[in-house]
Formats: structure tokens, sequence, C-alpha cells
């Protein structure tokens, strides 16, 4: 398997990053996953245009132009075969050789992508629902940007996972009590009363799908709220799912140990306009 790591084309079971990478040493940069489909890597410029941002609040050089980057990926895509699969890139500071804290302005930046098939996911999630576990949000404040700084996340759904959980659903408190912000690696939606309501960006990640669901809710006339959302109000919920650039939209059918049976047919209206939506992109 091929990947591109700093300018070149090369095998990807090559030993090639330096061990003094600030990546490794301290997580510092960021990352991104894309979906392809039909050989198409999806939302590309959204991507991109996400990883560049943060780049610039965080002081990191963004090494190449979009439409490089574009060619780059389709040349990987070709020589992969990957057709249905996931594109990871991965952007950090560069090489540090003392492990400073204080980083210099003449770091080059370390770029890789990597291209996969798609992971194994068990179809059920989609067609019955998931099931997702509630487990406080140990981050920093930097959560509106996609750093490789994942600790936290990994013990979120390790939790979920180890109790059969797809997912974790990651809460802050406040005054009122408890507040959800977002899954390890996706954004959480509710619907009540036909009005769908999801967190709003405060301290979470800009999901690049959730944006399009919210787009998209709007154009098939739903009236979509973004606010801080309460736990309470998410087991009082008609009906919830969660969104990512892997998962899509997928219903949720349990929370901790409590099951939601009603029929999710706002989600389901959803998950067909939003496979329609990426057919007219593929
Ligand atoms: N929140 C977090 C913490 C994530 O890691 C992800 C996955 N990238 C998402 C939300 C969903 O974002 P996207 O729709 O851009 O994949």
């Amino acid at each position: 398997m091929r990947a591109f790591l700093n300018g070149k084309f090369v095998d990807r079971k090559e030993k090639i990053i330096r061990l003094e990478d600030s990546g490794l040493t301290f997580a510092d940069g960021l990352f991104e996953v894309l979906r392809i489909i039909n050989g198409i890597p999806l939302f590309f410029d959204d991507h991109i245009n996400r990883m560049k941002k943060s780049a610039e609040y965080f002081n990191i050089s963004f090494p190449y132009e979009i439409e490089y980057i574009k060619n780059v990926l389709r040349e990987l895509i070709e020589t992969n075969e990957i057709y249905d699969g996931e594109v990871y890139i991965e952007l950090t500071r560069g090489t540090d050789l003392f492990r400073e804290h204080k980083y210099q302005k003449s770091y080059e930046p370390t770029f890789f992508i990597l291209t996969s098939p798609l992971r194994n996911i068990d179809p059920k999630n989609w067609e019955s629902g998931a099931s997702v576990f509630t487990y406080p949000d140990l981050r920093h404040t930097l959560c509106e940007h996609k750093t490789i700084n994942l600790l936290p996340n990994v013990l979120a759904k390790n939790y979920a996972y180890n109790r059969g959980g797809y997912e974790a659903l990651m809460y802050r408190k406040d005054s009122k009590g408890k507040y959800i912000t977002e899954g390890g690696s996706s954004n959480y939606f509710i619907v009540k009363d036909r009005v769908i309501y999801t967190p709003e960006i405060d301290n979470i990640l800009p999901g690049i799908t959730r944006e399009k669901v919210i787009q998209l809710s709007k154009t098939m006339g739903y009236s979509v709220v973004e606010k801080r959302v309460y736990l309470d109000e998410v087991f009082e919920a008609d009906e919830i799912f969660l969104v990512s650039t892997v998962s899509k939209i997928m219903s949720i059918k349990k929370i901790d140990h409590t099951l939601f049976d009603g029929p999710p047919l706002i989600t389901k209206d959803l998950i067909q306009r939003f496979n329609e939506f990426i057919n007219l992109l593929i």
C-alpha cells in the first residue's frame, strides 16, 4: 500500500517518520478523516479548509495548495485501488530535535496521507440503531480543532466498546446539570416534537457531517436549533442520532441502559435524503 509523506509517495510500511517528530513527542498536530465513495473523496475542500484554519490558529505551517493535495489523493486512490474507503491526513509541527516546548519558525511540518479500505462496522448499527454510553468529557478547551491529542476520546470510546456500545456520548456539567458535547468521533442530534436540536459549537468539533446535516434538515423544512443540550433532554427526546464521516447518520436505540423504541421516522428521512445528496456527488 502506498502513502504520501512530505512530498513523496512512499511504501506505507517504511519506517520514515523521525522519532523526534513533535506529533509523537507532544501530540502537536492535526488530522482529518475523509470518506471515499466510488473513488471520490467526499467533502474534500471542507476537510482541508478545516485543517488549514486550525493550522493557522496554532501557527503550524500548512505545506501544500489544496489542488496539489487533491491530485496526490487522486493518485493514491488509484494506486491503492481504494474505491470505498477512508483517507487519513495528518499534519504535525515537524521535527524538534531537543523536544523543546518552544517551537521554531524554521520547523518543517510533517504531512502525510494514508488511504485504507473502510473499517469494519457491524451493519446492524445502521439497520436497528446503535448503543452509546455516557462518559465525562475529560478533554481540554481546544476541541473546536481536530488535534491528534486524543487520549480522552480513546478512553471514552473504549468505555463504550467494553460495554458493547458503538460510541461514547460525552458530557460536561454546568450549574443546570449535565449537557452533552459530542462522541469520541461523532456529533449528536436529538429530535423533539419534530424540531431538531444539536449542541452548539462550544468547545466541540464543527463536524463536516454535522454541518451538512444541518443544511439538509433546513432544506427539508425542519427547524434546527443549535444550543446547549442537556442530558435530561436527550433522555426525553423522540429520536437521537449521531453523525460523522465514517458513521454518516446513525440512529441511537440505547443510551446506557435506557432503550428508545419509538420509530426514528425523521432520522430515517434524513438518512435517505443524505444518501441521495451523496449520490449526487459521486
Ligand atoms: N467530533 C469528533 C471529536 C470527531 O473526532 C469527529 C470525527 N472527525 C466528529 C465529531 C465528526 O466530524 P466529521 O463529520 O467531520 O467527521
